[in-house]
Formats: C-alpha cells, structure tokens, sequence
C-alpha cells in the first residue's frame, strides 16, 4: 500500500472529524449503543450481518463484527473509528468475524497516525488470533505492534498446556466461570460462556462506581465554603467539626453516586443463563431473536432464540430494557413485521413495553440515572 498519498483515507478523516463535532455538540449521556447490523447469518437488503458499536465518552467499543461492518461505521452518524481501542468477539461464526481484517486495518491505517499510538485490543474466544493474523499476513498487511489480542481461554485450550503467548496475554475465568477482561477507572467488562453451537460468549459492561459530590449549597449552609479542604475528609466517609464546635456527617451535605450503568451484549445463543449473575439488573440487554415464536424449536436447535426466549431472559435478569436483534430467515428483509409481530412476542415474555426491535444504524442512548 502506497502510505504517501491517500485521498480516500483523508476523505474519512474528515467524516470523523464532523461525527467528532457532532458527539460533542449534541445530548450525549456518555453510553450509546449503535446497531450496525442486525441481520442473521447474511445480509439483507436492508440489514448488515451482526456488529453493534458502544459509543463511550472517549472510546468506541465494538460488539462483533461482521462483513460490511467498516461500511456501516462510516455511514452511521453516531459511530466513530477514530476513538476505536476496543473490539469485543462473541464467537467465531463467519457473521460475527469476517469485517475484522478491514475494520482494523481502517482504523489502525492513517487514523491511527493522527492519534497517540494507542493499542487497539481485541477480545474474542479462542481462534480470533490466528484469524486475524492470518488475514493479515496473507494480504500483506504490517500495521505494526498497534493491536494487542487477548482470547478468552475456554475449557478445552486450558486442558492444553498454555503456550508463552496464552500465558502472557490470555484470560481464564475465576471458578464461577466469569472471565474479568479488565477493569479500570471508568469500565469493567466482564464475560462468561453462554450456549450456542460453538464456543460463544455474553459480555456485561458496568460503569465504575461514582463517586458522592458535595451539595455546594447544602454545605455553605453549615458554614462550609466552596471550595474547601474538608470536602475530601467527608467525601472519604469521616465527619469533620468546625472551629464553631459544629459537627457535620457526610451525609449532611453529600450528594450519593449515580448508581452504574450496565450493558449487556449476548453473542447467538439457545441458553444464556449462565450470565444470570452477572447481568442482573441490567439497563439494557442485548438478545438475538433469530426466529419468531412459531419456529422457536427449529431456533433452539440451531443454537439461536425466539423474541419469547430473549423476553424471559430479560426478566430473569431484571432487566429495565430489552433489545433484540439477529434477525433471520424472511424478518431479515422486514422492519415491519420485526416491529410489530417479533417485537410483541418479546414484551408479552418479559412483561414490560421496554423492548426495542433493533435497525441497522438504530442508536440507543443509556439514561443516566438520577
Ligand atoms: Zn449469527
Ligand atoms: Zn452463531
């Protein structure tokens, strides 16, 4: 490739630069989920093969990525390459996988020059490694050390003897199962494996606790000052006593930390209960829901969910808002019918009006709870 010159690359520079523009300007709650394919199996002629973008404050995250998913990035508003640090596999199936080469090359091209050098990583069960580096060495693709992939060590690869690479970069789960991909001052993200017809795993994203804020007005009213040095003292949980004698608890004048915000990302599945501990309460849950009602059995025995199964679970779990997607067979070509038939079939399983049928380039913003 000619790393001189390249006008289309320039081109996208600027359509990031504007979704940039657009992300700051516009009411934005800091979690934005953005459907960029919502089709099973192949794409329609108007749904792209699985991929869904979490749009972070400043981060882009990426669920899965199916052919055409670089496409779907540029063309959605509210998606952006140019804070994409994270891609996230729910399993190996063609569907899921076939865009990683071009998204990361795409994003680790020219963008990345214009950025600090960050590692892009990429979560996935195990194969996703030799799938991508595969795919690049045979297209003769160098994008350097600029991608970091970390697979999800299953049953199986453990039995194994662990090569120096599984050792160093891989994740084992705890001994209930839950592999914790990492966990900083703004995410965790955690996974387990949930069933389908191959290794496939459920992703459960939560904010990091808050922390309280002092009431400014509240305080001043007990004869504290903004700011003031024993903000901190109360913000660490101790009462404080004025010069006066006054003695003011924490709770007197703080403001408690928005509770987190939890998202989960089911890869194709037939049971995913597996996750119940770890999605509970979630704000949104994300379902495949391959075939309506009717054909649920030939669905279940194909590894995949009916809108009444996605609908269960979302209860299971206590979830406030239920979304389904991965839409098979004649609802692959349908907005309609996915929107009234299967999106019925879901609100009446999890008794609750919360449900969205998902569209390609749908965005979903996560409230921030009060
Ligand atoms: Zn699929
Ligand atoms: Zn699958």
């Amino acid at each position: 490739m000619d790393e001189t010159f390249d006008p289309e690359m320039d081109d996208l520079l600027e359509v990031e630069q504007k979704k940039q523009e657009l992300l700051s300007n516009s009411f934005f709650t800091g979690m934005r989920v953005v459907f960029l394919g919502t089709a099973s199996q192949k794409p329609s002629s108007i749904r792209n093969v699985s991929a869904i973008a979490l749009q972070l404050e400043k981060q882009t995250w990426l669920f899965d990525c199916g052919e055409g998913t670089s496409k779907q990035i540029v063309l959605s508003p509210h998606a952006s390459f140019s804070k994409l640090n994270k891609i996230f596999i729910t399993h190996m199936h063609g569907d899921h996988v076939y865009g990683l080469p071009t998204v990361i090359l795409t994003s680790r091209g020219r963008l990345a020059d214009k950025r600090s050098g960050e590692t892009l990583s990429v979560y996935g069960p195990p194969g996703v490694r030799s799938f991508v580096n595969s795919a690049l060495f045979y297209t003769h693709t160098s994008i350097g050390k600029s991608i970091d992939i970390k697979e999800l060590l299953t049953q199986k690869s453990i039995k194994s003897p662990l090569t120096d690479q599984q050792k160093k970069n891989d994740i084992q789960p705890d001994s209930n199962g839950v592999y914790t991909l990492f966990s900083d001052a703004s995410f965790t993200v955690k996974a387990k494996y949930i069933n389908h017809t191959v290794p496939c795993f459920g992703y459960v994203i939560e904010e990091a606790p808050g922390k309280p804020n002092v009431d400014v007005e509240k305080a001043k009213a007990l004869g504290l000052e903004a700011p003031n040095v024993l903000f901190k003292e109360l913000k660490a949980g101790n009462s404080v006593t004025l010069s006066n004698g006054t003695v003011i608890k924490p709770e007197d004048i703080l403001i408690p930390a928005p509770r987190p915000r939890k998202i989960v990302i089911l890869g194709d599945t037939n049971n995913p209960y597996s996750l119940t501990d770890i999605a509970q309460g979630a704000d949104l849950v994300i379902h495949e829901a391959t075939l309506p009602n009717e054909f649920e059995n030939i669905a279940h025995y194909r590894g995949h969910s009916s809108p009444r199964m996605a609908g269960l679970f979302a209860k299971a779990i206590g979830a406030k808002k239920l979304a389904i997607t991965h839409f098979g067979g004649a609802y692959a070509n349908e907005l309609e019918a996915v929107e009234t038939v299967l999106l019925n079939q879901a609100k009446e399983a999890f008794q609750s009006n919360e449900v969205i049928a998902a569209r390609d380039f749908l965005a979903v913003d996560i409230p921030k709870p009060c």
